[in-house]
């Protein structure tokens, strides 16, 4: 990108600053020395520091010279508008849907708890997984994120959670991201060396991309991984996570094994409670069969209800007797507390709610009217994945 970024004080092309105005996180480090080229060399690290670390826009970085701050602020433009903001749970749960340029739309959600503060992000407008529960599957894929968007959507979190400090980012939101690998692995180089976040904090999640944790397990940061599994085997899995047909659990359980033993991480597998469907002794005995040997920790959801998927959650007793049971058969499993029930706030329920579209292929419209048109729907907690 670099040959394509001209120095802030260079020939006029457009506007008044005479440099075409772009998305501030999709420049690199060298990007921004090519603007600004004609500037003291201490300004790059100091800008690129104010837009990461201190996650502040160019009019708020007030130990630049006014003019300069002026004309970055013109030429380094948000690439995330607020097409609808929702606050739950007294505030503690924040969910935006964002438009981007393109009228794709995309979802943040901001968790605070009294111990951390979580941001889950989004890494595809859409997804191609197709899982048969979850509202960004039924909508389809529309296209990957940029590094540049995705590393925004935590900036956004990070100046929202103030003074509370963001700790931890799960990669949850829509998209699948071991399938947008290069931009979402950048992300997570950004995230832990420029904004300086803990590689123990960072957690991908995978529906069960095989090459992907393949992959993961040949990086030097180790995140944490968390596993979308809902079924343990084969033939409900396929039914479920349509994935399943190209990595059954068999390669699927050999990549997390592998995995483990490279980054000396925990893995977590994530459970949807689905009434009738998963939540059978024989499910317990299956999941236990393949969490125990892996170490992994279970994280149980009751399902959040999405349009296209009749099917219920799993009522809280027989939720609590799941964990139970899993416990009886050596597994320690965790009862994710639900969040943001009256906001849309899992995995493509919002942008579900809010225009009669697919996922990510929406016109750009008043943020009043989205806001109108999004009220109304219920939904369950963090995505469901
Ligand atoms: S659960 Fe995750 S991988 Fe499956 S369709 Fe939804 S976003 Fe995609």
């Amino acid at each position: 990108m670099t040959a394509d970024v001209r120095p802030l004080s260079g020939p006029a092309r457009d506007g008044a600053t005479g440099v075409e105005a772009r998305a501030a996180y999709d420049l690199s480090r060298e990007d921004l020395a090519a603007l600004l080229v004609d500037e003291p060399p201490f300004r790059v690290h100091q800008v690129w520091d104010g837009l990461h670390r201190r996650a502040l826009r160019p009019a708020e970085m007030t130990d630049l010279p006014g003019p300069l701050r002026a004309r970055l602020e013109e030429v380094l433009r948000p690439a995330l508008a607020t097409a609808t903001r929702r606050e739950a749970d007294g505030g503690d749960t924040v969910k935006w849907l964002w438009a981007l340029a393109d009228g794709s739309r995309v979802e943040t959600v901001l968790m605070t708890y009294p111990d951390r503060v979580t941001v889950c992000v989004s890494t595809q407008a859409g997804c191609a997984m197709g899982c048969t529960f979850c509202a960004t599957g039924q909508a389809g894929f529309r296209r990957h994120l940029r590094t540049g968007e995705i590393v925004e959507q935590v900036v956004a979190a990070v100046r929202e959670a103030r003074p509370r400090r963001l700790s931890h980012v799960v990669f949850m939101g829509m998209g699948e991201p071991l399938a947008n690998y290069d931009r979402t692995w950048a992300a997570v180089e950004r995230l832990h060396g420029d904004l300086g976040l803990s590689a123990r904090h960072l957690t991908l999640s995978t529906v069960g991309l095989v090459s992907g944790i393949r992959r993961l397990a040949g990086e030097a940061l180790p995140v944490n991984l968390a596993v979308s599994l809902h079924a343990a085997r084969d033939d409900l899995r396929d039914r479920l996570v349509p994935l399943n047909r190209r990595y059954p659990l068999a390669a699927l359980s050999a990549a997390c094994a592998d995995y483990v033993a490279a980054s000396g991480r925990r893995l977590s597998l994530e459970w949807a409670l689905i009434g009738g469907v998963n939540d059978q002794t024989r499910d317990v005995e299956e999941l236990a069969a393949f969490a125990r040997p892996l170490r992994a920790h279970v994280n149980l959801i009751p399902l959040n209800p999405t349009p296209g998927y009749a099917v219920r959650g799993t009522p809280r007793a027989g939720v609590a007797a799941f964990a139970r049971a899993l416990g009886d058969r050596g597994v320690n499993a965790t009862v994710r507390a639900t969040r943001g029930r009256d906001i849309d706030a899992a995995c493509g329920q919002l942008a579900a709610s809010d225009a009669p579209r697919a996922a990510g292929q929406v016109a750009v419209t008043a943020p009043g009217d989205r806001a109108a048109r999004a009220a109304g729907a219920v939904a369950g907690a963090r995505k469901v994945r």
